[in-house]
């Protein structure tokens, strides 16, 4: 399928890499393409970057039925640009369509758009260090209809927005706050699935950390409310007593790339991660008994995000002296190097934009 391209007349100023945050900015341009049941996925175009008209009864403004990706384009000291694993998250873009009944799309074919589109918009792929441009695409039901089902109709759209170093100020370990009252997900729902409720739904406990001075939630199971499943929307790691351990998948969990990335790099390297239950009392049992040594996050956002202080129930623990571990550090330099061609790709993790 051809994608025609319309222009935006007049371009943008680029802004300054060190005013760069997250998520605040975007590109001169957007992909978009449409379903309806009689026409499948039709329409895709490139276009200038703008608002999406919609009737105050749009499904998804009700019902919340969409579904996202994330993931980052690196400038490479060559000049050259590519994307880290993309392939990964448009397949977990089609699992995220299936479980919220959106129509699948051809994966192959959003990943060329996202080329297409990032090609066309590439003065604004950052090349300091640590900038990157993050790729958003999104599904939405578009029905103006109030009733609850599936809709009928939806819109695809991609979004590019250039990104700062999230470690402007070092590689910083976060203070995390465990949360007994609040959870994100449950067997049989949908925290698996990138999904914009999710995140609704997290706010109150994020808010909750915040005001009692953490960064960030650790979610704990929703039934037994024992078992460690995720830090903020980052996947989570502990090395105790020399075993590097993550939650294995329950349903409950988002799968994470950058999860799958540290176990891949962990198993070559000749240290395998365990995948298991792991309870909040063996992580505050391991510190008790001075075999806490690490504990870190893992997203595409960060990367990697060491955990320096851990507050559950009336204890705090405090991981490592409050230090960067050496783990953290060792599978952040290592997916980061491959991230902007500064290491051989040697994992096949790599695809060229241009
Ligand atoms: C996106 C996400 C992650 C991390 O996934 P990556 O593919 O590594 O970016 C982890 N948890 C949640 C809840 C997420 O939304």
């Amino acid at each position: 399928m051809e994608i025609p391209i319309k222009q935006a007349l007049a371009l943008k100023t680029l802004p300054d890499a060190k005013d760069l945050a997250f998520g605040t900015l975007f590109t001169d341009h957007m992909f978009n393409m449409d379903y309806d049941p009689d026409n499948g996925w039709h329409y895709p175009r490139i276009e200038p970057y703008g608002a999406i008209p919609m009737d105050p009864s749009t499904m998804v403004l009700h019902y919340g039925q969409s579904i996202f990706e994330g993931l980052k384009a690196f400038k490479t000291p060559e000049d050259r640009i590519q994307l880290f694993r993309p392939e990964d998250n448009f397949t977990r873009f089609n699992r995220s369509a299936h479980r919220m009944c959106i129509p699948l799309f051809d994966e192959a074919f959003a990943l060329d758009a996202a080329k297409e589109l990032i090609r066309l918009d590439r003065r604004w792929v950052p090349s300091a260090p640590g900038t990157s441009l993050y790729i958003r695409p999104t599904i939405i039901a578009m029905d103006p209809f109030l009733g609850v089902r599936a809709s009928y109709t939806y819109r695809f759209f991609i979004i590019l927005s250039p990104v700062g170093a999230y470690y402007k100020e070092g590689f910083n370990p976060v203070k995390i706050w465990v949360t007994e009252k609040y959870v994100r997900a449950v067997p049989g729902g949908v925290g698996e699935v990138k999904t914009a409720g999710n995140y609704a739904a997290s706010l109150f406990a994020g808010e909750e950390a915040h005001h009692k001075g953490y960064t960030q939630v650790l979610w704990l199971d929703g039934v037994e409310r024992k078992y460690v499943e995720e830090v903020g929307s980052m996947n989570i790691f502990f090395v105790i007593d020399d075993e590097i351990i993550t939650p294995s998948l329950s349903g409950s969990i988002l799968s994470g790339i950058t999860r799958d990335s540290v176990m891949a790099l962990a198993r070559k390297w000749g240290h395998p991660v365990t995948e298991r239950r792991i309870t909040i009392d063996e992580v505050m049992a391991a510190h008790e008994a001075g075999k806490l040594q690490e504990c870190f996050g893992s997203g595409t956002a960060a990367v990697i995000s060491p955990v320096g202080e851990i507050k559950y129930k009336d204890k705090q623990i405090k991981i490592g002296d409050g230090k960067v571990g050496s783990w953290a550090r060792k599978f952040f330099d290592a997916i980061t190097d491959i991230q902007y061609g500064h290491a051989e790709d040697t994992e096949g993790w790599i695809h060229p934009v241009d």
